[in-house]
């Protein structure tokens, strides 16, 4: 079960909506291994995946919804073309924002 499957399970059971429905016509339904940093990823492999999911976020018919449902639910990842460090300067900061310290550490060096 991947990573956006198990939270839509999640937040479905949580408040029993269907709101997810857009899930179903997402261009990266089955793979979401772009849209999310593997433990130690370093920062260039970190751009060329996340170009990668770009690619697809601008092409997806659901964009809009998934943007939305990225920012309500403070999530982490790439999201409709948002990763959490562009949610987070929006306003949109995720409840523990790890990754966002860690790259700004990397960013200042
Ligand atoms: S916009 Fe991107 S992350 Fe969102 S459902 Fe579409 S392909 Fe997936």
């Amino acid at each position: 079960m991947d990573i956006h499957t198990r939270q839509r399970n999640s937040f479905d059971a949580r408040d029993g909506s269907s709101c997810t429905d857009w899930r179903e016509h997402a261009n990266c339904k089955g793979d979401t291994s772009l849209f999310f940093a593997k433990k130690a990823e370093r920062p260039q492999a970190r751009a060329r995946r996340e170009a990668k999911a770009q690619r697809l976020c601008d092409a997806c018919t659901v964009r809009t919804a998934c943007r939305e449902f990225a920012r309500d639910h403070r999530e982490y990842g790439f999201w409709a073309g948002e990763s959490e460090e562009d949610r987070h300067l929006l306003g949109f900061t995720v409840s523990a924002p790890i990754g966002i310290r860690a790259r700004r550490h990397q960013d200042a060096s």
